[in-house]
């Protein structure tokens, strides 16, 4: 399975300010899957686990621009100073794909073994359909073998802790050590939110490079964005080399 860059011809009906985010996600991973025709891309995009879900927006992102890195601006919890926290996309796909095999083995010391499905975007869509379910509705829902504790509130806490260790991304958290005062802390990230803005941000790039060419060559909005990013690119760079003419 493979992504391509964002920027050719439909990825501007893309639309990120959609509320719905598991739809959204999928849309961006359908539109965006080189060699696979889109109904069924847009199935596979569903029944990919949340973890590979955003591993695939990350190798998406990394495919457009020319950063190697989410570069996420934090705020230390305890002096309040800002600082910044860069993420390798790569590391983040590398994990995605990890976490496209379908199953997590749990084994609790002193509790059952099972075996779980890793939840998928069509679980997500799912359960965000339904407030009343709880933790042990979701575990349960992904058990594949086993008896779930529903008796044992503390294994259950353990079985999701488990499933979240075997699925870092959908709930991940980067360990920082504060620049001004030295606190060190385990700070809960939103990856996807993440990603999906740093896209939304190159969806606004292409608007302006559609509006500056079709101002400036009068050509329509398919042409320019059938054209490769780096022709676009270099008409831009002739633009702004315009202006500083004298
Ligand atoms: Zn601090």
């Amino acid at each position: 399975m493979t992504w391509r860059a964002f920027g050719s011809p439909g990825d501007l009906d893309l639309d990120f300010h959609s509320a719905d985010r598991p739809v959204l996600v999928s849309r961006v991973l359908a539109t965006c899957r080189s060699g696979c025709d889109p109904a069924e891309a847009l199935e596979q995009a569903w029944s990919l686990s949340l973890g590979a879900r955003i591993g695939a927006l990350a190798e998406i992102l990394a495919r457009t621009g020319e950063e190697d890195a989410l570069v996420v601006p934090l705020t230390c919890p305890r002096c309040a100073e800002p600082f910044e926290v860069r993420l390798s996309l790569a590391a983040i796909g590398e994990l995605g794909r990890e976490a496209r095999g379908p199953r997590v083995e749990v084994r609790l010391a002193d509790g059952p073994r099972l075996a779980l499905r890793r939840p998928t975007g069509a679980d997500q869509r799912r359960w965000l359909a339904d407030p009343d379910l709880d933790e042990a509705d979701v575990l349960n829902d992904l058990l594949l073998e086993g008896d779930m504790p529903a008796q044992a509130p503390g294994l259950l806490a353990r079985v999701a802790e488990a499933m979240a260790e075997a699925d870092l991304l959908p709930a991940f958290a980067v360990h920082s050590a504060c620049p001004h005062c030295g606190h060190a802390d385990d700070l809960p990230l939103d990856l996807e939110g993440l990603l999906l803005a740093r896209l939304a941000g190159q969806a606004r790039r292409l608007i302006r490079a559609v509006h500056r060419l079709a101002s400036r060559y009068g050509w329509r909005e398919a042409d320019i964005l059938a054209l490769p990013g780096h022709r676009r690119a270099a008409y831009l760079d002739l633009l702004d080399q315009e202006g500083t003419w004298p």
